[in-house]
């Protein structure tokens, strides 16, 4: 989904990912509510989930893309995506946020959970589904995962905090994997597709 955020680079990675797969398909920017008919996957990436949301119900893609989910679509959120994902967000600060989300992920999420932007650092994470070797975590103004549901699956924890998770063909991550030069959360996603 290409309002606002970390576009180009989810783009990069997949089409990498592709490559290195040896996947034939198209990796593109989505935007508005027929293009969702057309995808077999869908990225939501960083950036500000505020943003994202308000600009998504007004041209209606939000609610296609809900209703498309329900159906089986694929889709991984990263960071503001994971949020845009969630059932409940909310702000140690500000408390429950009451924004537009897709509410398809089964979880409640706390939005800026590290702290703000001064608080954004990156550490090894251990991600078991991708094997031994840890993955580099890029964390910014990153939210975490307060609570699971049914269905949910934790793939990956920073200290006593959930960073990742997968819910059938739905993976949500608070960190940015397409900025960590690893591309092996975007070949797991493409195996999901
Ligand atoms: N703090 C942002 C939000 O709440 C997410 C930050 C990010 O995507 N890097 O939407």
């Amino acid at each position: 989904m290409g309002f606002q955020g970390n576009i180009e680079e989810h783009l990069l990675a997949t089409k990498l990912a592709m490559r290195n797969k040896g996947i034939e398909g198209e990796a593109s920017i989505i935007k508005r509510p027929r293009e969702v008919d057309e995808i077999d996957g869908l990225i939501i990436p960083g950036g500000e989930s505020t943003v994202m949301g308000i600009l998504g119900s007004f041209n209606g893609v939000l609610n296609r893309i809900k209703e498309r989910a329900m159906e089986g679509l694929p889709i991984m959120g990263t960071c503001a995506g994971l949020i845009m994902m969630a059932k409940r967000t909310y702000d140690r600060v500000v408390g429950e946020t009451h924004q537009p989300l897709l509410g398809i992920l089964n979880v409640m999420v706390e939005r800026n959970s590290f702290g703000r932007q001064r608080e954004s650092f990156e550490l090894p994470l251990k991600i078991p589904v991708l094997g031994n070797k840890d993955f580099p975590g890029v964390f910014i103004r990153a939210p975490s995962i307060k609570e699971c549901y049914e269905g949910v699956e934790v793939l990956c924890m920073l200290r006593e905090h959930i960073v990742g998770v997968k819910q059938g063909k739905l993976l949500g991550l608070a960190f940015h994997p397409e900025l960590s030069g690893d591309l092996r959360l975007h070949e797991y996603f493409l195996d999901l597709i």
